[in-house]
């Protein structure tokens, strides 16, 4: 068998017809190389957003819609990609066919909008490559439900379309092009010596991803790590695409510079603190506010419970602006069928958090106190703090956030090589 590649085309590198060729180019590098290629392709940058603008607007009042539709219509600009993809590469003279979910079929359960990948059964796409297809272009974020409806991935989901490929077809590497040229230790648009890493590892990744490093899904990580599949993440607008550059997502242990114990600093800008005032502290209390939160679909976040004397507590999280809203209706209704009791719901719709992430502070006492200090330097208040093995975060007044992201790639030294 010919050795394969994965090769995911975002929404900046298909965005117009140009684009399409550039990445094309690209596409004919790795056939030149002699691989045969999965190509993943995005809707072209904006589409998605336009047809799920089309999907609320059509809603009827309330705003509930029919989910199934939702997919049916934003699906669509990835159709559009991948077969103006497949012609490119055909006028270039590669044997290329464009793959709509269904076709593969890639296998969804779960809920429309946000559906999972079940499996990609292979048969289909392997029967073409072996009668002379060079490049299978797949349509990413898409799938189909077993009752034969179609299903999306949720929003950036076509990079989990690509680590499912190059792991059903056992790809020898996944590359996700995209409008940067790697992951960096922290965002460059705020602090402008952040440095791009060569490599870093899954746990990290996984992080720094799910903290608000918006390159690659947070799933698209977990299913690189499970099958221990190769990603790089890497520019479609450099002209070098060999191994020298992007940045490689691996296991932990092929990282030989391993030395620094803060690899990156995530920021997450509309973040809300919500803090219920004087409820009972006794057995129950923390299931009966987060039980009906959870069914209400409010994403919380960060917990903490401080006690305020008197059998009473304090209970704080935090959660996305956009769940305010919902964070609190479900404490009224809760409040008012008895189930809880508090006097009074404050609410602080003008934090951000701020997180520090590496593996090194599985084994380096120090780092949280060395992060406070940093930011008591600046002047800058801790409303909120969680930990986890390889990462803190910090709840701050948003109009800090930057000063705070700032402050600490410096005082960790992030911008020097390890
Ligand atoms: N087009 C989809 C989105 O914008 C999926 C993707 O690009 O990953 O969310
Ligand atoms: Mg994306």
């Amino acid at each position: 068998m010919m050795s394969r590649i994965v090769m995911k085309f975002g929404g900046t590198s298909v965005a117009d017809l140009e684009k399409i060729a550039n990445a094309a180019q690209k596409v004919q590098q790795e056939v030149d190389n002699g691989h045969e290629v999965i190509v993943i392709v995005s809707a072209m940058s904006g589409k998605t957003n336009e047809l799920v603008g089309w999907v609320k607007d059509s809603a009827p009042s309330g705003g509930l819609y029919d989910r199934a539709e939702y997919d049916a219509i934003v699906s669509s600009g990835e159709n559009i990609t991948s077969g103006l993809m497949a012609m490119r590469l055909q006028e270039m003279g590669i044997p290329a066919r464009s793959w709509q979910g269904w076709q593969v079929p890639v296998q969804c359960t779960g809920h429309h909008e946000n559906a999972r990948i079940d499996a990609i059964p292979a048969d289909n796409m392997n029967a073409a490559f072996k009668s002379g297809t060079k490049v299978c272009v797949v349509a990413g974020f898409q799938g189909i439900m077993a009752d034969g409806r179609i299903a999306t991935l949720g929003r950036g989901g076509s990079d989990t379309t690509a680590v499912a490929f190059a792991a059903a077809f056992e790809a020898e590497r996944c590359d996700i092009y995209t409008d940067v040229d790697g992951i960096y230790t922290t965002d460059p648009r705020i602090v402008s010596n952040a440095r791009k890493l060569n490599k870093i590892s899954y746990e990290e990744m996984l992080e720094l991803a799910s903290l608000g490093a918006k390159v690659l899904q947070t799933r698209s990580v977990e299913l690189a790590r499970s099958y221990r599949v190769k990603l790089r993440v890497l520019s479609s607008f450099d002209e070098d695409i060999s191994d020298k550059v992007g940045t490689l997502v691996c296991p932990e242990e092929e990282i030989m510079e391993n030395l620094r114990i803060v690899k990156g600093v995530a920021y997450s800008r509309d973040e809300a603190k919500v803090t219920l005032l004087s409820v009972a502290d006794r057995p129950g209390v923390a299931a009966a506010i987060f039980g009906p939160l959870a069914d209400a679909g409010v994403n919380v976040d960060m917990i903490v419970q401080n006690i305020s004397g008197e059998g009473r507590t304090d209970m704080t999280f935090s959660c996305p602006v956009d769940h305010v809203a919902l964070a609190q209706e479900a404490m009224q209704k809760a409040k008012d069928a008895g189930d809880i009791n508090f006097v009074e719901l404050v609410k602080d719709t003008e934090v951000a958090k701020i997180s520090i992430v590496g593996n090194g502070m599985r084994s380096q006492a120090g780092v949280a106190s060395k992060m406070f200090q940093i930011l008591a330097d600046e002047g800058v208040n801790i409303r909120v703090i969680t930990t986890s093995e390889i990462k803190i975060s910090v709840l701050v007044d948003r109009k800090y956030m930057e000063l705070a992201v700032r402050a600490l790639h410096d005082a960790f030294e992030l911008a020097q090589e390890a």
